[in-house]
């Protein structure tokens, strides 16, 4: 049953009337709650795919309300980017993530995944002093650059400027930078010429049809070519079943993430694991 509590949200919706008051007292909740510890980070494994081996953990935010229930990061990581607790509340998630990282890596040794990826706002990258306290964060964890990502969204670099310096910065330090929801911003490959991209995760609408003829299994298959070529990683998201985990093999991607895999968890299973699927 804890496997699957970091998954059952209570949606929060008000009516769009209130949603501005809502969003004031859901913010004003959050202060709490950040003050109280009433958040977590869980971790997905990104599994080597045929082998089994988990590659990497993404983290994800969750709030346990006392009231609410489990609240979705959907419905207030927005909130906190319009008020401004996304660079405490993101300090927080990334110092957290990485002092978990370095746990592993003292206590599992060699079964420890080589990264964890951490997710970052708009709000985050634009600042200046963004990359100072990572760089902060990795030296008081004692966690080795190379094995923190970042993950940010096309739009969060859309722009230019800030964000893009950051990104810079942040390879730097040796950190890598994934591109999360990639085919799905305005100017995707043309970022590509732009922004410094380590890993290229390919957004769960090209891996939702991956198995049938058409146009989602050609884009997929694009994908992979061009990270392949650039020298880019990539990552298939939201797997979840054995057959697009088959087709996406058959692609070439060799790093898969999603609930065929594992949802999100405290303590993901670092153990060898068996995918052995229906074709294979
Ligand atoms: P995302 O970064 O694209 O994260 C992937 C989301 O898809 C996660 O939802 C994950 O639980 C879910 N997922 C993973 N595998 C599957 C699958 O096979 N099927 C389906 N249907 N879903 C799958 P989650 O944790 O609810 O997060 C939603 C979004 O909230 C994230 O999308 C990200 O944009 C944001 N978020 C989550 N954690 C953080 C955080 O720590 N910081 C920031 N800034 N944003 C976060
Ligand atoms: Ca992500
Ligand atoms: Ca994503
Ligand atoms: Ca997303």
């Amino acid at each position: 049953a804890a496997k699957r509590a970091g998954q059952t949200y209570r949606r929060w919706e008000p009516a769009l009337d209130e949603q501005s008051s809502g969003h004031a007292r859901l913010g004003a909740e959050m202060r709490v709650g950040l003050d109280t510890g009433q958040f977590r980070v869980v971790y997905q494994p990104i599994v080597a795919f045929p082998q089994g081996r988990v590659a990497a953990v993404e983290a994800l935010v969750r709030w346990v309300h006392p009231h609410r229930g489990m609240v979705s990061p959907a419905d207030f990581v927005p909130v906190a980017e319009q008020n401004g607790l996304i660079i405490e509340l993101g300090t927080w998630i990334m110092r957290t993530a990485c002092r978990q990282m370095a746990r592993w890596r003292a206590e599992l040794g060699a079964d420890t995944p080589d990264k964890v990826s951490v997710n970052v706002s708009a709000r985050q990258l634009v600042r200046p002093d963004f990359a100072a306290t990572v760089a902060d964060i990795l030296a008081e964890t004692g966690l080795p650059p190379r094995h923190l990502a970042v993950e940010v969204t096309e739009t969060a670099v859309f722009e230019g400027g800030q964000a893009v310096t950051t990104l810079h910065e942040l390879r730097k330090l040796g950190v890598r930078i994934a591109l999360d929801d990639f085919g799905t911003g305005h100017s995707s490959l043309g970022l590509l010429q732009t922004v410094p991209v380590d890993i290229l995760k390919v957004d769960k609408s090209f891996v939702d049809n991956v198995t049938e003829a058409g146009r989602h299994s050609v884009i997929a298959e694009a994908l992979i070519r061009i990270s392949t070529e650039l020298g880019m990683t990539a990552v298939a998201e939201g797997v979840e079943t054995a057959e697009q985990a088959d087709a996406l093999h058959r692609l070439g991607y060799t790093l898969l993430q999603g609930y065929h895999f594992s949802r999100p968890v405290a303590e993901p299973d670092f153990g060898p694991r068996s995918t052995a699927t229906a074709g294979v």
